[in-house]
């Protein structure tokens, strides 16, 4: 029941868990300090009703649009390097209808348990700060919010439970006396809540301690074959063995994979946040400005801003620019932001082509798994990629649910002789790409 765990981010760590709740031997290799990567300075949200994967039906015509304002909302930055070329190409294929509908069904089914898997997390122990207050999507034009509704009503149709409310000014504004009145309509998910993502990574971790093995600044540097199983070297110089492996690497997570000729198109989407503690004015909950794309989130004693999409940069640097665009539709919404003293943050989000993670084990190579490419919803989908990958790692039984999640659909195969792994194989029905 030995399990190497590589990437300590809310990914990599809730699938710790629930190995180990399931009694397995873990083992996890974190190269900094814990759920320091994307996994940190996020708006937290648990939102399973976006799911809409990021590859949309016009997606690619607003991103052009977009283009000469280095402000926007996205931005790419053009890069001759031929996998980011591949990569944009595919994703502009996932823009097609059926695809993106594909995406959307296997997000939303997904996303139809999150809330029962985050109870059953803090059931278990682990302690974090949660907000229940729903999330208010707001907008300066009613026709942005009845484009919203128009997402969260197609996923209540392909199984997203929350409840929604869709409301004029007046009861926007009552609702919420922290927006201003540039805010011309909204639409309250009601079931939708938030979390510090921070204490996640750190409740448990909190958890795991004395339950499993953990390592931090302790970075895999290669993974080989190693008989049945696999070894994995590390920076400190030690060799790991052992039957079984998850990658759970976020936007890093090529780097270990592709050695092996494991094919995963991955993109780092850098996002930034703003965070200040004692706000000005603090909302109820969880806000999201729609024609800017900024998230609002309320903690104890805190509010963050989060968002922007920067794609062709590795860069870590925080680019004042694009936190000043956040800042100033904050302005725009709020009626006060003071951002004096504000923690400025960059992160990137693990991004594949068809806007789905990838969550199972890897055709053709036993005992190897990997669980990332989790885009905007890492934090959403943490403890569920935990509770359907577990089973896998531990049994080989590769659930219906993995099926849209498989790496088959990125031509990984696996040997024909290889019952185990015949399952995750197969063709995908509905599958994006
Ligand atoms: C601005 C912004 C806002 C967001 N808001 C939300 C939100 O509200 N809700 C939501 O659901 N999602 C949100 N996300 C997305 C979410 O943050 C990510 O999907 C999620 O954090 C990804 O988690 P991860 O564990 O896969 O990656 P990471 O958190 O990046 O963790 C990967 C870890 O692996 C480690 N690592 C890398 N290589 C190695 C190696 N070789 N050996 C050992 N360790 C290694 C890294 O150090 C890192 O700690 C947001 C993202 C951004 C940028």
């Amino acid at each position: 029941m030995d399990v190497v765990v590589i990437g300590g981010g809310v990914i990599g760590l809730s699938v710790a868990a629930s190995l180990e709740r399931r009694g397995a031997d873990v083992t996890v290799l974190e190269a900094g300090e814990w759920g320091r990567g994307a996994s940190e300075g996020n708006a937290g949200w648990i939102s399973p009703g976006l799911a809409n994967p990021v590859p949309a039906p016009g997606v690619m015509a607003q991103a052009v649009r977009w283009m000469p304002n280095r402000r926007s909302p996205l931005l790419v930055r053009p890069t001759p390097r031929l996998s980011f070329l591949r990569w944009s190409w595919q994703f502009w294929r996932n823009t097609k209808p059926g695809r993106y509908g594909a995406g959307m069904a296997a997000l939303a089914g997904l996303g139809a348990r999150v809330l029962d898997d985050y109870d059953r997390l803090v059931a278990d122990g682990v302690e974090m700060e949660m907000h229940s207050e729903g999330l208010l999507f707001v907008g300066r034009s009613a026709k942005v919010v009845r484009a919203e509704v128009a997402v969260l009503r197609e996923a209540q149709a392909l199984g997203y439970r929350g409840r929604i409310e869709e409301m004029g000014q007046a009861d926007v504004l009552r609702h919420e006396p922290a927006l201003g009145s540039a805010i011309a309509a909204g639409v309250w998910a009601k079931d939708e809540r938030h979390v510090r993502p921070e204490t996640v990574t750190g409740g448990i971790v909190e958890h795991l301690e004395g339950r499993a093995d953990l390592r931090s600044g302790v970075a895999a540097r290669r993974i080989t074959p190693d008989g049945g199983g696999w070894r994995i070297e590390t920076n400190t110089g030690e060799t790991i063995r052992t039957p079984r492996v998850v990658v759970a690497t976020g936007w890093q997570s090529t780097d270990l994979l592709a050695p092996l000729g494991v094919h995963l198109p991955m993109e780092g989407g850098k996002g930034y946040s703003v965070t200040v503690a004692n706000p000005a004015v603090a909302p109820k909950g969880t806000l999201y400005l729609l024609e800017d794309r900024v998230a609002v989130s309320s903690f104890d004693g805190a509010l963050r801003l989060a968002g922007t999409m920067e794609l062709g940069t590795s860069s870590r640097k925080v680019n004042p620019g694009r936190v000043a665009a956040i800042e100033a539709a904050a302005k725009r919404a709020l009626v006060a932001w003071d951002g004096t003293n504000a923690i400025r943050w960059a992160g990137f989000r693990p991004m594949l082509p068809d806007g789905v993670p990838a969550i199972g084990p890897v055709p053709g190579r036993p005992g190897l798994h990997v669980a990332t490419g989790h885009a905007m919803l890492g934090v959403t989908l943490g403890p569920t990629t935990g509770e359907i990958l577990a089973p896998a790692v531990l049994g080989g039984r590769i659930g219906a649910e993995l099926a849209p999640f498989s790496l088959a659909r990125f031509g990984n195969r696996s040997a024909p002789s290889s019952p185990a792994q015949s399952a995750s194989d197969a063709p995908v029905a509905g599958s994006p790409v």
